[in-house]
């Protein structure tokens, strides 16, 4: 379960922003290709949170989808989950979108 790890960096960049004030709530922005099930992010994030400024703070995750680009066929399209396969059939793509997690915006006291 990798979600833990992602999780926890979160949490440790969200409290050293807070610097010390109380966290309500995280908005957090995951590219579908991070495969992070969201159900489990937020299992993990209650757990990382306890005992930190954001205990008990409310977690909200936007699934963005990924974008690729075909090298075969050129054609853009978009990724909903990690198997990178163009619909030609190609799997030589790169990929343009869809790897990132960013923390979008918190609610402090
Ligand atoms: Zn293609």
């Amino acid at each position: 379960m990798h979600e833990m790890a992602l999780t926890q960096s979160v949490v440790d960049a969200v409290c050293e922003h807070a610097a010390g004030r109380r966290v309500y709530s995280v908005k957090v922005e995951v590219g579908a290709l991070c495969a992070v099930v969201p159900d489990a992010m937020t299992f993990c994030f209650e757990m990382a949170v306890e005992g930190t400024v954001a205990d008990g703070a409310r977690l909200d995750i936007d699934v963005r989808p990924g974008a690729a680009q075909c090298r075969s066929c050129d054609a853009h399209f978009a990724l909903s989950d990690p198997i990178l396969l163009c619909p030609c059939g190609s799997a030589d793509v790169e990929v343009l979108a869809g790897r990132d997690l960013k923390i979008l915006s918190m609610e402090v006291s």
